[in-house]
């Protein structure tokens, strides 16, 4: 079934203290305000997922994510976390190939290939983020490149498998830097990734897929991107470290 998420991506902000405020702030105020159906989710730094736990617990409708996980089960990887780790803590779901991972980090398709089926196998619920770079948008047939991500790192799944992944498209253009896709930008890509799924999986199978939009999305031009029809929420960066302002996002996408 196609949920509406808004997850939030915190990155690499936050004190624990600072996380622990932000936190119960947002537990706080998404009990206490109507959110509708929608699926509340932080991805926040690896060490206060085991702390964060018990706060979220008090909301149905919030749960946690890591922002990566390593592509092997266990072994010799200093400073690595596994994703048997994240599901042992309880932890729902986990960002993968995030384009900082892929910019910084030299991630590729075929290595978030090995993510995302490890993520799974672990019964951890993938968002898997793809987008194009701002010189793809101006000079290539940037449709195709978001579209070839997808079909490198997930055409491999099962049907099944892949129902459990969480698409996240975000225009690298548009991620922290105050350009935000438009909503019929977003549309157009969304719809086209739809119709791309239905091709790999059935019809059946691309409309129960959800599709999230990131990439400068905040309180004042979430209603409108979320109000395309292929919108299914949002992952959030900047934004979601202010807790007014996320749940603002969380309530536009009621
Ligand atoms: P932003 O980041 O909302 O700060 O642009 C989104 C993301 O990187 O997930």
């Amino acid at each position: 079934m196609r949920k509406k998420i808004v997850a939030g991506n915190w990155k690499m902000n936050k004190t624990l203290e600072e996380a622990l405020i932000l936190t119960s702030e947002v537990v706080n105020m998404v009990r206490d305000e109507v959110i509708g159906d929608v699926e509340v989710v932080l991805c926040t730094p690896y060490i206060y997922l085991p702390v964060l736990q018990k706060y979220v617990e008090e909301v149905d409708r919030i749960s946690l994510g890591a922002q990566n996980c390593h592509q092997k089960a266990s072994g010799a990887y200093t400073g690595e976390i596994s994703a048997a780790m994240l599901a042992a803590l309880g932890t729902p779901y986990v960002l993968i190939g995030h384009s900082e991972r892929r910019q910084y980090f030299g991630e590729t398709n075929e290595l978030l290939a090995e993510k995302v089926k490890i993520a799974l196998a672990n019964g951890l619920k993938p968002i898997f983020c793809c987008g194009e770079l701002l010189e793809q948008r101006q000079n290539e047939d940037f449709t195709a490149i978001v579209k070839a991500q997808i079909t490198a790192a997930l055409f491999d799944l099962s049907a099944e498998d892949f129902g459990k992944v969480v698409i996240a498209y975000e225009p690298v253009w548009a991620i922290g830097t105050g350009l935000t896709a438009s909503s019929q930008q977003a549309q157009d890509m969304h719809a086209a990734l739809r119709e791309h799924i239905a091709g790999q999986y059935g019809a059946e199978v691309a409309d129960d897929t959800t599709i999230l939009y990131g990439g400068s999305c905040n309180e004042k031009n979430a209603a409108e991107l979320f109000a395309c029809p292929d919108v299914d929420g949002g992952l959030i960066g900047g934004a979601s470290l202010k807790s007014r302002e996320f749940t603002n996002i969380i309530k536009a996408r009621m």
